[in-house]
């Protein structure tokens, strides 16, 4: 058998890019200096947002963002089944209630129509996350979220470079036209990284700087928060913060990663392409649909199986080398979350659903022509070996 192993994502690297990060080295500022604000500014204008706020990884970002939200321990915030567990997570680390609404079945994003059934006189919040790169209906969720005074944070790990269209005009994930909040990640695996690093865009001065206070320790030098400034040395702590921030070193690599998203983004689309137009004739493959509305940024190329059982397809898939996947165990079925939520498997039929039959196959920009065509064909013959 081939030695040969693809990953279902990686990052691509360049000497541009480690040049970026070896000037910073040699620099006075390795943290706390100018290359954070360059990367931030970059972020705000590429996504089309007033502020971007650059933190160590997603999940602080998803963290920052519950707490500028000002969620508290009797309220409820409403979030997709599947999902990486850390868009649960924050909400529980700002000491409110998760609470879970099913999917649609066209684009695993969270089902508006479900999220409006959820809704409670404690609901305060709502953390859509846009699947694999498609874009949630923000604009229906966005209104759900007014007519009930709800903050709403879209989790834009897998969305960078997505936008969708409403009412004739075309809006960017992360320029927060239809949200409070959006959070990005830097994980090596999404569209760009820093190793690891998160940001959150928003059009919100004040959530802006709380975002700011929150990312260093709840602490301001500023003198419009200050009471009496005691001295030159003087700053004040105002809220219980965390050290969230991220580095010059890893802002240089965000940074110097940025100049090529739009290629990134291009060839994701033409690989997912490539992957629609070979599976097309495939009765048993449910493939990824993309709205008409909608411009997916392609973090993940997933299929589903009607009737083959996934485990196999997985398991044989793997011995010839590729790095299937599965996104994700839906959350209601973690050991920590079947203990603390009140939800049943039987509440989220569209997801049960999903995650029985659901497989990520590899798709990063780096991948060459030969690795794609090796993955379409050890996705026939293996759908052809196991129908028989
Ligand atoms: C990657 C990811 C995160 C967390 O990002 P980290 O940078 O790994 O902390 C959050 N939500 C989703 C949907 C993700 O895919």
């Amino acid at each position: 058998m081939s030695k040969r192993f693809i990953p279902y994502g990686r990052q691509w690297i360049t000497d541009e890019d480690i040049e970026a990060v070896v000037d910073v080295l040699r620099s006075d500022w390795i943290t706390q200096g100018p290359t954070v604000e360059s990367f931030e500014g970059a972020f705000a204008e590429y996504c089309g947002a007033r502020y971007a706020v650059a933190v160590a990884n997603g999940t602080a970002a998803l963290h920052l963002a519950a707490l500028a939200a000002e969620f508290d321990t009797t309220d409820e915030v409403i979030t997709s089944p599947v999902t990486f567990v850390a868009s649960a997570n924050c909400i529980l680390y700002a000491g409110a209630n998760p609470v879970l609404a099913d999917i649609n079945e066209e684009n695993i994003c969270i089902d508006p129509d479900r999220v409006a059934e959820r809704i409670t006189p404690s609901t305060r919040g709502v953390i859509p996350i846009h699947f694999a790169g498609h874009p949630c209906d923000m604009p229906r969720l966005w209104e759900i979220a007014k007519e009930h005074g709800l903050i709403l944070i879209e989790d834009a790990a897998h969305a960078l470079g997505a936008s969708y269209s409403w009412e004739g005009q075309t809006f960017k994930v992360g320029s927060c036209a239809h949200s409070h909040m959006t959070t990005f990640s830097f994980h090596p695996v999404k569209h760009i990284t820093s190793g690891e690093g998160g940001m959150i865009t928003t059009n919100d001065e004040y959530i802006f700087k709380k975002l700011l206070l929150f990312r260093s320790h709840g602490i301001t030098r500023e003198p419009d928060l200050i009471g009496n400034v005691e001295g030159p040395w003087y700053y004040e702590m105002k809220a219980l913060g965390f050290n969230y921030r991220i580095t010059d070193i890893q802002c240089a690599l965000g940074l110097s990663q940025m100049k090529r998203l739009d290629t990134f983004i291009s060839r994701r689309r033409k690989i997912a392409q490539t992957y629609n137009k070979a599976f097309e004739n495939i009765e048993e493959l449910i493939l990824p649909q993309e709205s008409t509305w909608a411009n997916s940024s392609w973090h993940l190329y997933v299929i589903q199986f009607r009737t083959l059982d996934r485990l196999d397809v997985f398991n044989r898939l793997r011995e010839k080398g590729l790095g299937v996947n599965v996104h994700y165990i839906p959350i209601y079925r973690h050991p920590f979350y079947r203990k603390s939520l009140s939800h049943h498997y039987g509440d989220f039929p569209v997801a049960e659903r999903y995650y029985a039959r659901v497989l990520t196959l590899p798709l990063f920009p780096l991948m060459k022509k030969d690795d794609i065509s090796y993955v379409v064909d050890m996705v026939r013959e293996t759908v052809q070996e196991l129908m028989v």
